[in-house]
């Protein structure tokens, strides 16, 4: 029963949100390896921004793609029983797709802890290449998705794609899809990319990160301006995957532990510096 709802739900294929990518387009470690060497945009360095919100020097934004489903029933639980604030990408069609869904974006709606943001009504159906070689098919798709879901605000995040654009500030990764990343921007959504993944399944070869070893490399990061705002770091998640206990049990732990450190905090995209 699980499994078919798994199935039908539209999801990002894996392979393309594991790495970090460099501004010279070389392609990095996967972010679930331990970081050794550097891996996040040299753009970083190059605004001299730095955020200094209510004290802390640096800001944390949890991010979780691709629900509605039956995963985000736990994003809902982790935002109250931790009281952290959490962005979410949704997509229209899982939203339309059956009536827990709809009841789950329901939930997502009421929860002020939430903020929602627009990540297309089909995602791409998966055949990124051919999306995002139109611009006019994706930008309606991103336009169909903020009706659907009457979302109120410009947040966005392409299917497939780690890209920026917020004001003058914009980033590519190595994938096709920058004209359509302008066509939106030209239309006033903000894309929103991020700094690191967190999965729940690592690369082959390395071993569960826990909360613990999270929390060590965010720090590393942002103590080595590895960003594309210093001192604020996107993480992205992906609902489904909160519904393995020992993965929220260390996302958990990892909130823990930041919040008893006292230099971070955790904040709505809404706070993201431009
Ligand atoms: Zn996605």
């Amino acid at each position: 029963m699980l499994r078919n709802n798994f199935k039908k739900v539209v999801t990002c294929t894996s392979t393309l949100v594991l790495f970090s990518f460099h501004s010279d387009n070389t392609v990095t470690a996967p972010v679930n390896s331990p970081i050794t060497g550097n891996t996040a945009s040299r753009y970083a360095n190059h605004h001299g921004i730095h955020h200094h919100r209510s004290g802390q020097p640096y800001t944390i934004y949890l991010t979780f793609d691709d629900g509605p489903s039956s995963g985000s029933r736990m994003v809902n639980e982790l935002s109250q029983r931790d009281s952290v604030q959490i962005n979410v990408f949704l997509i229209g069609r899982n939203a339309d797709l059956t009536e827990k869904n709809r009841a789950l974006f329901k939930n997502y709606q009421d929860n002020p802890l939430v903020e929602l943001g627009n990540h297309s009504y089909t995602h791409a159906q998966r055949h990124y290449e051919k999306y995002f070689g139109d611009p006019a098919v994706v930008l309606a798709d991103f336009n169909r998705n903020r009706d659907s879901l009457r979302l109120d605000n410009n947040f966005a995040r392409l299917p497939g794609r780690n890209f920026f654009r917020i004001d003058t500030l914009s980033r590519n990764d190595i994938s096709t899809g920058a004209k359509a990343a302008d066509t939106l921007a030209a239309e006033g959504y903000k894309l929103f990319g991020w700094d690191l993944e967190w999965r729940r399944r690592p690369a082959r070869g390395f071993a569960l990160h826990t909360g613990k070893e999270m929390l060590e490399i965010v720090e590393k990061m942002l103590d080595t301006k590895k960003t594309f705002i210093p001192g604020n770091i996107i993480i992205l998640f992906h609902d489904t995957e909160l519904l393995d206990e020992q993965f929220m049990g260390e996302l958990e732990d990892f909130i823990q532990r930041a919040k008893a450190d006292g230099k971070y905090s955790f904040e709505h995209l809404s706070a993201y510096p431009n």
